[in-house]
Parts: structure tokens; sequence; C-alpha cells
């Protein structure tokens, strides 16, 4: 069933390694290995879920995705991360949003990969993306190794459309600090909003886990 719904090519989608299934049996038992693991954490009584550790193939996938600019991939990391999701929660959200980049950052890459991940997640799910938040200014994270990432992210965002009381599923591609979401959680709280939850693609981890359960 799964191999109809994307293009069969024999191979993994994650680590292109010969295969009948959408992904092979060594790459789905690391998912499920760290689903199992760090599949969900609760942060401020939020549900964070995450598909993937920030690594090897899965990282590969992202950045392709990223700078490699293949938005095709979005369809089969959004299954993966549904899957994921599914494993710890059986409630649909009633909307989608994602976490917005810098307009700079965005036209410079010619997509937002969080929102492109929103939309296929929308699709399999047949809900509605919002353009909920937008970055008020293009502070580069990736300029400003040595600040505090958040005293930077803090007052970063704000709301761009009000949709009242509904359960909302924020997706975003990988999480490193988590100053992006505390920063996303505060303001969105700050406005009403209760019925919050994360769906990310990746997480970072650091070296000495990755190094424990992966090798
Ligand atoms: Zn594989």
């Amino acid at each position: 069933m799964l191999n109809s719904l994307f293009l069969k090519k024999n191979s993994c989608f994650i680590c292109q390694a010969q295969t009948k299934s959408f992904i092979c049996s060594h790459c789905k038992k690391e998912l499920d290995f760290y689903q199992n693991l760090r599949g969900r954490c609760n942060f401020k009584e939020f549900n964070l879920h995450f598909t993937t550790p920030y690594y090897q193939n899965y990282k590969k996938v992202l950045w392709d995705l990223k700078f490699g600019k293949k938005t095709g991939l979005a369809k089969g990391m959004a299954y993966l991360m549904l899957e994921a999701y599914f494993k710890k929660n059986s409630e649909i959200p009633e909307l989608l949003g994602y976490v917005p980049m810098g307009i700079l950052k965005e036209k410079q890459r010619g997509f937002n990969q969080s929102k492109l991940l929103a939309d296929e997640l929308g699709k399999l799910l047949n809900k509605k993306t919002i353009d909920l938040l937008k970055r008020k200014n293009n502070i580069s994270l990736y300029l400003s190794k040595n600040i505090d990432r958040h005293l930077l992210v803090k007052n970063s965002m704000s709301i761009k459309t009000v949709v009242g009381k509904k359960s909302i599923l924020i997706v975003d591609d990988v999480m490193t600090t988590g100053a992006t979401i505390r920063e996303i959680i505060r303001i969105l709280t700050v406005n009403g909003y209760n019925e919050l939850s994360f769906l990310l693609f990746a997480r970072q981890e650091n070296k000495e886990n990755l190094e424990s359960w992966f090798t």
C-alpha cells in the first residue's frame, strides 16, 4: 500500500539501499528504536513529537530537501512524521501550522521546508495549513553562534492569523535547542491558544547519545 503512494524505485527512501519497501529494514529498525526512546517529550504541558534523530541518512534527507532543493522529498518525510505522531497520539488536530522563516531567507531558498512538510501532512490528514505566525525580523541563527539563542529568538515572531480556539499542530523540520519552540509556545499562549502540539522531522541529539544508541 505504501509503495503505491510513492514512486516505486526499489530503493529505501532514507538510505537508498535496495529494498521493495518504502524504507529498508535497517532504517525502519533505527526509526522504531528512536521513536520508542524519544518519540515524544512534554514541555510545559505541550507535546513535542519527533520522527528521527538529526543524524546520518536522516540528516541527509533533510539536507537534500533544504539545500538540494529536492522538494519532492517532503511527501515521504511527511508520511514518516505522521506515523511517528500516531504512535504516541490518537487525536487529529483541527489545523496545521508551521514555523515561519524570515522573508529574506525564504526568498533566497524559494520555499519554507516547514511549510512544505505541513502542507503534505495536511494532504494526508485532509486538514488546512494556516499562516499562524510571522517572523518580525531576519535574525540569522547561523551568524550568531556566540549569542544566546533564547535571547535572539525572544520576540522574534508575531501572530499573523487569528483562528480562535482550535487544536493546532505546529510543524517544523528540525529542533536544535528548542528556543524557537519555546518562543512559539510563549507567543501563542499569551494570545490564548492552549491546544498546541508540535511535530518535527528531526531532533538534534548530542554526540554521546547518538553513539550509544546507534553504534
Ligand atoms: Zn534504508
